[in-house]
């Protein structure tokens, strides 16, 4: 039986003939990698699917009962990926300034 992995080779080999053949090692990952990796609930590499329901939601970022403690990521911005994760973290970041009393600027790192 060959590979799942047997037809994505057919692609580069379309435009290179043969270059499939000098292939030694191929690694696939799968949802289940992502769960062993990274620990992502279901093996979900970016998290909530984006649904129209999932997009309009809004989420908590603080867990009751336990302060200074708050959550961002891909878990609490539906959206997926890294831009509503890094999003996430600088909203955090202005919140806590205005809370603060200090002024939120962003630069550069040297
Ligand atoms: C293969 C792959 C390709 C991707 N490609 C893209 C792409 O091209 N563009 C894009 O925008 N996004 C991409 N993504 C999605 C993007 O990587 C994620 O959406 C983003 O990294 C989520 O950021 P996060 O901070 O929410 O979570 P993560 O980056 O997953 O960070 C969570 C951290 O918590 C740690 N952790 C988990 N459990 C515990 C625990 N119990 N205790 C302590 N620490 C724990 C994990 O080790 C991890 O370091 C990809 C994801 C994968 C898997």
């Amino acid at each position: 039986m060959k590979p799942p992995w047997h037809g994505i080779l057919k692609i580069p080999d379309s435009r290179f003939p043969g270059i499939s053949r000098a292939v030694e090692k191929t690694d696939v990952s799968t949802p289940h990698s992502v769960e062993r990796y990274t620990h992502n609930w279901h093996g979900s590499f970016e998290g909530f699917a984006p649904t129209p329901a999932a997009l309009m939601s809004k989420l908590p970022r603080e867990v009751p009962g336990l302060r200074n403690c708050h959550m961002v990521g891909q878990w609490t911005t539906p959206g997926g990926g890294i831009p509503p994760a890094g999003l996430d973290g600088r909203n955090l970041a202005i919140k806590l300034c205005r809370r603060d009393k200090k002024l939120f600027h962003t630069g550069m790192p040297e």
